[in-house]
């Protein structure tokens, strides 16, 4: 996954966690505030209720002293029948003394009754039930003059408005929150995009410098990342140079040694062709002459590459060149070397392909692609040269059944020295492919390495028409 992507939602995933946790708590709360506010206006009323219901119970008292049987229920529900929706009277054992509903008293009504809450309010406690058709049964004990609860008057009212004002600020809560995450989504894109940019930028510059496309990096911030591009300046300068000095370095000593080596073989070509008796001395003199032979080969590519290095002042003279001729011509060269090892070599070449090279530098290269189908191959192996038309491209393919480059050395054989695992099987140098490799590049070209250990390797130059 991206960096942005990643940055993008581990912001989203934070901000719709915690909204959600704000969301759920303001939610918690304004059920809270709803039934606060139910219960105080309930209570409000209770209050005036229950006043009024005491009087009523003082009053009669009076009138039981006087011998008189008033009847306190009958009396307090024709006072209190408006106070609410419904209205009803128990007595302390539970019984229904009086209904009234709508304000006009009900006398065989057979209500819904909340035993729970009319037993608790008989031990002195307001109590209520809010159903499910948002009716609220609210329960208010009633004490004589000695604190006895001797009825329950229970209020039932409708608050299904307040349940309608409540839905109404959840609703307006829930739009603000699905804005509030929109505007988040949007802002963490464009943080992610902001945070990224640089760091891509940096991406970038790492892969050029792996590809030794030395160039300037700047970031025009003060923060870390700008420390981390000036850094990552600062080495791609020391880089540059240290792979400059080396170059030179490499380049100088080839010259250097180019003349003595020249006069060593010279000499030494001559010793062993001259006459000598002992065996001892000849076989030294064919050593000498094999390794000084090894060692100019050496010396010319390595300035083959050092020509390449200062390639503003190569000259590169290109002409139209028909590859099946220049192919022909190497292998011809070779052959000998493969009929050594009774390694046979078929050539399938397509007709009139042409293309605009250095005659003598490509040659080098099929050749040194070539050489080392031979030198990595068995004896009585096959080696196939082909060349073909694919797209706008022209592509050289050589194919042997040798020994195989292990996929972990693919990626690196063509740079300069290095020797893949199988290196052992013949001598040389790991200059050859880097060779290769630059002089197709230099005509705009690369190369395509495919190999199986034990089966064999199949390399392309793949070079471009134009
Ligand atoms: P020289 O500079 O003399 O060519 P070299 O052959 O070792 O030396 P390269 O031609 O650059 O160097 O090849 C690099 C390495 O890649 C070789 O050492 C060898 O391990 C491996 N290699 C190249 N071609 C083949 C092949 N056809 N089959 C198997 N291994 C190969
Ligand atoms: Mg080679």
């Amino acid at each position: 996954m991206k960096y942005a992507t990643k940055l993008l939602l581990s912001y989203l995933l934070l901000s719709v966690l915690s909204f959600t946790i704000i969301l759920i708590s303001v939610n918690k709360a304004i059920d809270y505030f709803s039934f606060v506010t139910i219960e105080k206006q309930m209570m409000e009323k209770a209050d005036m209720c229950e006043l009024t219901f005491r009087e009523i119970l003082t009053k009669h008292e009076k009138l039981k002293a006087q011998g008189l049987a008033p009847d306190v229920p009958e009396s307090a529900l024709e006072t209190l029948k408006a106070s609410a929706k419904e209205v009803r009277i128990y007595d302390s054992n539970l019984k229904l003394k009086g209904l009234a509903v709508g304000g006009i008293r009900v006398n065989n009504g057979t209500p819904l009754i909340f035993k729970g809450n009319i037993e608790k309010a008989l031990k002195g406690n307001y109590s209520y039930t809010v159903t499910e058709n948002k009716l609220i049964y609210f329960a208010i004990p009633i004490q004589d003059q000695f604190y006895e609860n001797v009825y329950v008057f229970e209020l039932v009212e409708n608050i299904s408005y307040f349940y309608d004002i409540m839905d109404k600020i959840r609703y307006i809560l829930f739009i603000g929150a699905g804005g509030f995450i929109f505007l988040i989504t949007l802002s963490s894109l464009y943080i992610a995009r902001k945070t990224t940019k640089p760091i891509k930028y940096l991406l970038g510059a790492t892969e050029r410098f792996s590809k030794q496309q030395f160039e300037h990096v700047e970031l025009h911030r003060k923060d870390e990342l700008g420390m981390l591009a000036a850094g990552l300046n600062q080495m791609g300068i020391q880089l540059k140079d240290y792979i400059q000095y080396q170059k030179q370095f490499v380049s100088n000593v080839s010259h250097e040694l180019k003349t003595p080596l020249a006069a060593i073989s010279g000499f030494s070509q001559y010793l062993y062709e001259g006459e000598n008796e002992d065996k001892d001395l000849q076989k030294i003199y064919f050593h000498l002459v094999n390794e000084s032979e090894r060692l100019t080969m050496l010396i010319n590519e390595l300035l083959i590459l050092s020509r390449f290095d200062k390639a503003d002042q190569l000259e590169l003279n290109t002409e139209k060149t028909d590859l099946s001729k220049l192919i022909n011509s190497v292998v011809l060269d070779l052959k000998s070397k493969a009929d050594k090892q009774e390694i046979t070599i078929e050539v399938n070449l397509e007709k009139a392909v042409f293309v605009y090279v250095n005659k003598i530098l490509m040659s080098h290269a099929v050749a040194n692609i070539l050489d080392n189908a031979i030198r990595y191959s068995s004896p009585k192996t096959h080696i196939k040269v082909e060349t073909f038309v694919r797209q706008t491209e022209a592509v050289i393919k050589i194919s042997d059944q040798g020994i195989g480059i292990d996929q972990s050395d693919i990626l690196r054989v063509h740079e300069r020295f290095y020797r893949a695992k199988n290196s052992n099987a013949a001598k040389g140098s790991g200059l050859g492919l880097s060779i290769c490799k630059e002089i197709v590049e230099k005509f705009n070209g690369h190369l395509e390495i495919e190999s199986e250990i034990g089966v064999g390797t199949t390399v392309a130059m793949i070079l471009p028409f134009t």
